[in-house]
């Protein structure tokens, strides 16, 4: 009898399935918002600058909104998303939907409501901006809502309405998209001048009421269907938070005026929250299927599926620009059609993250561009995807073929596989990462090597980057003058650099980064198996976009990258120049990496490569060497059993890259934070020399963190708070260098500005480097 059971279950299930499959959709949850020639950035700072009137950026945004759509619809999409446009930032957005104005913007933004919203996301001359910070683990950046106990939501349709409005005119199916509540909540902090022990998520029954309302506005405008995204329950989260989510969606799906509501996750998997918003009265889910958001299936199999519901599955990747193994998905799909009422297809997260359109792309060989998938690719797998879900795969046969053969030539191709490069990564033994004297031993030979005052001073590698360097480079690139020209004046301006040092009296020295327009895409311009894209811009905050390059291949460093440059500055001076090159963690989350193998094979090929520029500079004689790593903790992954994989690797990768040089050289490293708690142990994995950290702003508090873990080396807390223009008195940096004195000892304690001096100005930076150099002789009289 339980074989008959079983049977007529899986009669059933089959029955279930079918509905499930026939029913599938294609949508997207967001597209990048820039527009082909980058509209909106010019429509925007056009608008900052005077030059286009308010009217003039309202039609531009919506004839970008409107082509949009138009290309998802002919894609294929059976339903667009809206209101993931935006002037600047969606959290933002989500704010002014709330009436979460900080009160020293209240007047700026009834005054001129748009005036305002760009005051919020930028400052001016009087009101400071809301504070910006990354997205989860992507670059793009949001601005933190400030909330306090005072605050009083207010409800504000207007964009979300209007939007959805304009996507219905042209006759589509739309559904708005819209931060959650909880991770609304979850993703602000208390403003300025509320108590630190401020508790945002208590605001929730007051939020609560405002989403009601703006949901009733929604379905009065035409929504059949509004997203609520709750990325933040793919993080740990305490019971409270749990059950906060718990209470907002049965509070929301219990409104009698309301859409049908899709809770949207993505980035990782929902884990425990996964229970909570199964059993909430909402109709439907969407999940992340890539990555370590894989684990839903499981998750879904345990709490029996989603009977009753609709389910979103993210199958093809939001977050890299490679194309879909689309048999694999369809399996995926294929096992979920059992466990939902209906089953949709979508990207992992919103194509905000991608560039805009592979096909643009001209200096890519067409044997790797077939491997390349941007926003609008992406959305054609996710529609045939859907078709083959709904149709059966005969329906999507040519498309099967087509995607098998690329991927094939991807597995083959000798780009992604160069002999050298893989034999050198297996033959690595644990001792290739390990240096050859334990640190105390070092830190001996290398005080010996350097013979260094105490509190050496230094600086952090860039000196600023001024108009004549960005002509260069540009005269270059239009061929006014040729390569032995442009290296005239970088060389010119090395000389510049290395004797205003010299001139200053700073212990350690730097050439000055004149030669780099960026601190990674330097780098991979010179390594084999990067390859940069000329339109591939992605959003990292308001109108500033990147174009991160692309690790494509097994990587090598065919010639030296930084050596001549750094020898030149040396040959310049008789104290030491430091060597700066970018470590291997952060070439990876700066660029786009590749996905057919895993992170740590791939940082360790960098490593690889970084270790012979390492080697090389020791070769040439230089005897301090910094490797950057101000990615270490942003690539953290969000769920903190994560956590320790990724620190073996990344902190391998390091070594790997810095252990080849003798006791007596220097190894430095460098973060921007002021806060890092949770990785203290791994910076001390790294067995660097020194590190230098961004301080002035917290007054030392990473001092003090540093040494509350016993942290055994030499450190340089940043004195001068290179984020604004103002020049600190000697006064102020001796008091702050004093402040580092109480928690790290003379011996370990350098003295150094935080980082990105090459963002400022000559008269500026020349100012407080000779004020800080003077606090240090300060301070070093007082010892
Ligand atoms: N060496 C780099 C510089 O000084 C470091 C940049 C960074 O920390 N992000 O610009
Ligand atoms: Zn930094």
């Amino acid at each position: 009898t339980s074989g008959n059971e079983t049977s007529s279950t899986e009669a059933s299930r089959t029955e279930t399935s079918r509905t499930a499959a026939a029913t599938a959709r294609a949508t997207v949850y967001g597209y990048p918002r820039q527009g082909r020639n980058r509209e909106l950035k010019k429509a925007v700072e056009g608008y900052w600058k005077g030059r286009v009137d308010a009217g003039t950026l309202r039609a531009t945004s919506a004839e970008l909104r409107r082509s949009n759509w138009q290309e998802l619809a002919s894609a294929g999409l059976t339903e667009v998303p809206t209101g993931d446009f935006s002037f600047y930032d969606h959290v933002l957005d989500t704010s002014v939907m709330v009436g979460a104005i900080p009160e020293r913007h209240r007047a700026a933004v009834d005054a001129d409501a748009l005036d305002g919203y760009f005051a919020m996301a930028r400052g001016t001359q009087d009101v400071a901006p809301l504070e910006m910070t990354k997205w989860f683990d992507t670059n793009y950046h949001y601005l933190v809502p400030e909330l306090g106990p005072g605050t009083v939501f207010t409800a504000d349709a207007t964009k979300q309405v209007a939007e959805l409005k304009e996507a219905l005119a042209l006759g589509l199916t739309a559904r708005p998209v819209l931060v959650g509540p909880v991770t609304y909540l979850l993703l602000s902090k208390p403003a300025p001048g509320v108590a630190a022990g401020f508790d945002p998520l208590t605001l929730l029954d007051r939020l609560l009421p405002v989403y009601a309302e703006v949901l009733a506005d929604l379905r009065a405008a035409g929504a059949e269907w509004v997203q609520l995204d709750e990325p933040a329950l793919v993080q740990d989260r305490t019971p409270a938070e749990l059950n906060a989510a718990e209470r907002a969606y049965r509070d929301l799906g219990a409104l009698t005026d309301r859409p049908q509501l899709l809770v949207a996750s993505y980035f990782d998997r929902l884990g425990e929250a996964l229970p909570v918003l199964a059993k909430a009265p909402v109709e439907g889910l969407a999940l992340d299927f890539t990555g370590a958001g894989a684990l839903n299936l499981d998750g879904l199999a345990a709490v029996g599926g989603l009977p009753g519901k609709r389910l979103v599955a993210g199958v093809v990747n939001g977050r890299n620009i490679w194309i879909n193994d689309l048999e694999k998905s369809l399996a995926t799909l294929g096992t979920l059609l059992g466990l939902a009422d209906r089953v949709d297809v979508a990207a992992s997260c919103s194509l905000l993250h991608v560039p805009l359109d592979a096909g643009l792309e001209r200096d890519i060989d067409p044997q790797v561009l077939r491997w390349l998938a941007f926003a609008k690719e992406k959305t054609g797998e996710i529609v045939t995807l859907a078709k083959g879900l709904a149709l059966g795969t005969g329906a999507i046969a040519a498309e099967l073929a087509a995607n098998r053969a690329d991927l094939a030539s991807r597995t083959h191709s000798a780009l992604t596989h160069d002999p050298a490069v893989r034999a050198r990564a297996a033959a690595v033994t644990e001792g290739d990462a390990r240096r050859s004297q334990p640190y105390p031993e070092r830190a001996v030979a290398q005080r010996a090597h350097l013979g260094l005052p105490q509190l050496p001073t230094t600086t952090i590698g860039s000196f600023p980057q001024t108009g004549e360097l960005r002509t260069a480079r540009a005269d270059l690139r239009a061929g006014r003058i040729d390569t032995a020209g442009y290296e005239e004046r970088i060389r010119s301006e090395i000389r510049e650099v290395v004797s205003f040092q010299e001139k200053t009296g700073i212990d350690v020295l730097v050439h000055g980064e004149a030669e780099r327009n960026d601190m990674v895409q330097y780098f991979a311009e010179q390594l084999s198996g990067y390859l940069a894209t000329r339109h591939g811009w992605v959003q990292s905050y308001g109108t500033r976009y990147v174009r991160p390059p692309v690790l494509a291949g097994d990587i090598s460093r065919p010639e030296p990258m930084t050596v001549r440059w750094t020898s030149y500055a040396q040959s310049l001076s008789d104290r030491p120049v430091k060597g700066m090159l970018t470590g291997p963690v952060t070439m990876l989350a700066w660029s786009f990496v590749r996905d057919d193998q895993p992170l740590a094979d791939t940082a360790r090929q960098v490593a690889l490569a970084l270790r012979d520029e390492v080697d090389g500079l020791e070769a040439n004689g230089t005897s301090v060497i910094q490797v950057d790593e101000p990615a270490l903790r942003e690539t953290l992954p969000l769920r903190a059993a994560d956590h320790p994989e990724y620190l073996a690797w990344a902190t391998e990768a390091f070594r790997l890259s810095t252990s080849g040089v003798r006791p007596d050289t220097q190894i430095h490293t460098h973060m921007c934070y002021a806060e890092f708690g949770d990785i203290v142990q791994a910076i001390d994995d790294l067995d660097a020399d020194v590190i230098s950290l961004e301080a002035a702003r917290s007054h030392m508090q990473v001092a003090r963190e540093l040494a509350a873990h016993g942290y055994p080396r030499e450190a340089g807390p940043g004195v001068y708070d290179i984020h604004s223009p103002r020049v600190p008195s000697s006064e102020e940096a001796a008091a702050l260098l004093r402040k580092g004195l109480e928690a790290i000892p003379a011996e370990r304690l350098w003295v150094n500005p935080d980082c990105g001096l090459k963002t400022r100005g000559w008269p500026e930076t020349r100012a407080s480097l000779e004020n800080l150099v003077a606090a240090a002789r300060t301070v070093r009289g007082e010892l």
